[in-house]
């Protein structure tokens, strides 16, 4: 058994190990190749059948339907930033975006660059420790999109239910902290994006699920790159594609499948990040969480202790025990434990411990 870190990074971030030892074991010969997947040329047999399976794996355990294109393509999820408004915000048709935190100001950022947005609805009065409740989410008749951030990594809160949208309004969701974490109902969106490095594999790869219907080959002035036609028409294969991440994510999605998929990943990720919810309800105030109770993410625990001395304090020691990744984002600061899919159980009950410990000591 190898030695493993309590890993909770936010991402990059920890990949299940069966995966890990599986990609070892094939890293220098694939199926007897002679090579490894990554010496392969893209158009190679055996990288098309990786990333055929990989999509038609995505599509059958998120219940994906014909009528969405998969895509694989790169930048991460901030080129989704630019991408999501130069193929879908029209002239005279407002792209609406929900304020929730960090991730969702940089999304409506890139969208100010390329047309006229509107707020939908925004908890930055209060310091964004809440996603908005959907009844005060207004959405103009005539918006382009409404864009939501599903899960805001940063500040640890997550969509409970996703808002409804006016007819003809797709609602675009960055899901790139909480894809495959949880089922969700494909046929809300009009568009999905996730860079893959917490969920789903390594970095490298970001998904697209996005509706056909909204994928316009009549975009004059968008580079060839940077439009959704040019990556549907080619099975994600115009450029060389990051073969290897790709590799990754189907490694990682037959995971999913041998712990019987979304569903039970929802449960398993429920249980696990309840064992450290607890630990801060039940703590007496000694710690505190960031997140409002119907806000709390099931991927990205945030929490502050009574002074910042006691923070780094617990940092420390935490880095000393083997756990890493605890310390807060720079932006907001307290701490954060990321238990995304391929996050044991069981470090989650020994991170829980030591906040029990750490209490007892320090109370
Ligand atoms: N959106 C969210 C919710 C994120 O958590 C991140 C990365 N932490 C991003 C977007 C940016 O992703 P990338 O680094 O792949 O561009």
């Amino acid at each position: 058994m190898a030695n493993r870190a309590l890993n909770f990074n936010a991402g990059p971030a920890a990949l299940p190990l069966e995966v890990l030892q599986q990609a070892q074991e094939q890293f220098v010969d694939y199926h007897s190749a002679g090579m490894s997947i990554m010496e392969m040329s893209h158009r190679s047999a055996a990288f098309e059948q990786v990333n055929n399976e990989t999509q038609a794996l995505l599509r059958k355990l998120y219940g994906i339907p014909d009528s969405y294109y998969v895509l694989f393509l790169q930048g991460g999820a901030s080129t989704q930033f630019s991408m999501v408004p130069m193929n879908l915000l029209q002239a005279g048709k407002p792209a609406a975006y929900v304020m929730t935190g960090s991730w969702a100001s940089k999304a409506l950022k890139e969208a100010k660059l390329i047309g006229e947005t509107t707020i939908a609805a925004s908890s930055e009065s209060d310091k964004y420790n809440r996603i908005p409740d959907l009844s005060s989410i207004v959405v103009p008749e005539n918006a382009s999109y409404l864009h939501i951030t599903s899960n805001e990594t940063i500040e640890g809160t997550q969509f409970a239910d996703y808002p409804n949208v006016p007819d003809n309004v797709p609602l675009v969701a960055d899901m790139s902290s909480d894809i495959l974490s949880r089922a969700v109902d494909i046929n809300k969106f009009g568009l999905i994006y996730a860079g893959a490095q917490k969920n789903l594999g390594p970095s490298g790869v970001t998904i697209v699920i996005v509706r056909k219907d909204l994928v316009s080959d009549s975009l004059k002035h968008v580079p060839t790159m940077l439009r959704y036609d040019t990556h549907a028409a080619t099975d994600s294969l115009y450029n060389t594609p990051p073969s290897f991440s790709v590799y990754m994510v189907n490694l990682t999605l037959k995971w999913i499948e041998s712990k019987g998929g979304v569903e039970a990943l929802e449960q398993y990720n429920r249980d696990k990040t309840k064992l450290i919810y607890d630990a801060i309800d039940l703590s007496g105030g000694f710690y505190r969480g960031f997140a409002q109770e119907g806000s709390r993410s099931a991927m990205n625990i945030t929490f502050r202790l009574q002074t910042e001395e006691l923070e780094k304090q617990f940092a420390k020691e935490s880095e000393q025990q083997g756990f890493v990744g605890l310390k807060g984002h720079r932006s907001v600061g307290g701490l954060r434990a990321s238990t995304y899919n391929a996050v044991p159980h069981e470090n989650c009950k020994t991170l829980a411990e030591f906040m029990q410990d750490f209490q007892r000591r320090n109370g």
